[in-house]
């Protein structure tokens, strides 16, 4: 879709993240001619989120390197940034936002305000040495408590949890997950994924409490341990919470945007105001392929997302949609997933688990709906394909590593 555009629009983007950034990048590259605000909570320029579960909780990467532009380039593109600012309400007949200093007003807004990690709801999650993973803040002082200390109980085990854990376990700590499911990454895959990932963690020395509720948080100040709900107390000198996120929409929601889990979104990431849109971990969107709404909580999405947005407000078509895919590294262990498998029927393994080299393909009936590729990029990206073109390969040819995996695709696709 084309729609006209004001080039000299004053859009002002809330939340300088990754999605932000990319809506601000995109209209720039599309010409747009009108004033630019990005607005930030954090202190920081927006920077990247997945390092900060891997290479620079284990100190391998500085802070320079997390951001994704330089602060020069801001200035460079007439981008005007006001960090450590709280957006506090938005008056859409007004179309101006509240902050805490005075007012701006705005043409088009683009929310993108992300997510937020859900509230711990156990007794002691206030203490010292209690940590949550969300920001540059939170590891600056999770890398703190490291020194010194010996024992960590991760509480959650999803996809930041057990990156986490890789961490921690590297580092020479004596690590302990627990987990209320019966098996790890249970919300995001399938079982056969969650055994593979649990015995790479126990060959490093990672021990599992499964189907165990945390009671409490215990401590005199600061963490001393963690309470199971069977009585079990495990020693700990830090607690690393990973149980979920919850998107930021309640500044959506308050002006009276239509929110559901997530600001709820067209495929344009348009909300219902037609002069808002929302974008990244905070935005609800049509997923076609699936026929479902839903939010994505990755990197693919908040790009992909941020340049739809600046396309409908430069004026642009409709830049491609392409298949929701994440990564996790854990350990040496890079896995890549293309797809949702939520509601498979059936998988099937192409490669060897004990070799660590694998992609599991998930089914609804005949359809491919998502793969888990371990090491095999080539899989990885042909199951993106199939995906998109809700393909339905052969399974049989699949399992078997005789036949070209581009050769099964080109199949399956045409
Ligand atoms: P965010 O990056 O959360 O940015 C939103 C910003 O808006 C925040 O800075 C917030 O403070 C600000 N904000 C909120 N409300 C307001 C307000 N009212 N006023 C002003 N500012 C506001 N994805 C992958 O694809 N692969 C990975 O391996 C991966 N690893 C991850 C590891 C970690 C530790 C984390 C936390 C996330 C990871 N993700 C990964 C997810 C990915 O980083 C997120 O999906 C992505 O950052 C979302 O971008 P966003 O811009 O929507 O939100």
């Amino acid at each position: 879709m084309t729609v006209s555009s004001d080039t000299n629009a004053h859009v002002v983007v809330v939340g300088a993240g990754q999605a932000g950034l990319q809506a601000c990048v995109t209209l720039r590259l599309f010409g747009h001619e009108g004033p630019i605000t990005l607005i930030g909570e954090e202190k920081q320029l927006p920077y990247q989120r997945p390092p900060l579960s891997k290479a620079y909780l284990k100190g391998d990467m500085g802070a320079e390197r997390l951001l994704l532009k330089p602060a020069n380039w801001f200035a460079e593109n007439n981008i005007a940034t006001k960090l450590e600012a709280r957006v506090q309400r938005i008056d859409r007949s007004a179309k101006t936002i509240a902050l805490a200093d005075g007012e701006i007003s705005y043409d088009q807004l683009i929310l993108a305000t992300g997510s937020r990690p859900r509230p711990c709801p156990i007794p002691g999650a206030n203490l010292t040495g209690v940590f949550d993973l969300r920001t540059m803040d939170d590891v600056e002082g999770l890398k703190a408590a490291v020194t010194g200390a010996k024992r960590a109980v991760v509480i959650g085990a999803g996809y930041i949890g057990l990156e986490g854990a890789a961490v921690l376990r590297g580092m020479g700590m004596d690590v302990t997950v627990v987990e209320m499911a019966d098996r790890i990454l249970a919300r995001v895959t399938g079982p056969e994924l969650s055994g593979f990932f649990q015995k790479a963690h126990e060959a490093k020395g990672v021990t599992f409490r499964l189907g165990a509720a945390t009671d409490k948080i215990v401590g005199d100040g600061q963490v001393r341990g963690v309470c199971l709900a069977d009585g079990t107390e495990i020693e700990a000198d830090l607690v690393l919470v990973g149980i979920g996120i919850l998107p930021n929409q309640e500044l959506a929601a308050e002006a009276g945007l239509v929110c559901n889990n997530g600001i709820v979104v067209d495929d344009d990431t348009r909300t219902d105001d037609p002069a808002i849109f929302a974008i990244g971990d905070c935005a609800s969107r049509n997923l076609e392929i699936y026929a479902r709404r839903g939010r994505l909580e990755s990197v693919h999405n908040a790009l992909e997302q941020g340049k739809l947005a600046a396309a409908a407000i430069a004026g642009r078509p409709r830049p491609p949609i392409d298949c929701p895919w994440f990564w996790s590294d854990q350990y040496d262990l890079k896995l890549q997933i293309a797809g949702l498998s939520h509601g498979s029927d059936r998988t099937v393994l192409r490669g060897s688990l004990e070799e660590q080299s694998f992609a599991l393909f998930s089914f609804v009936g005949e359809r491919l709906i998502a793969c888990d590729a371990v090491n095999r990029p080539g899989e990885f990206l042909m199951a993106k394909k199939m995906i998109m073109a809700k393909a339905t390969p052969d399974p049989v040819a699949l399992a078997d590593e005789t036949q070209s995996i581009k050769d099964i695709a080109m199949a399956a696709i045409s």
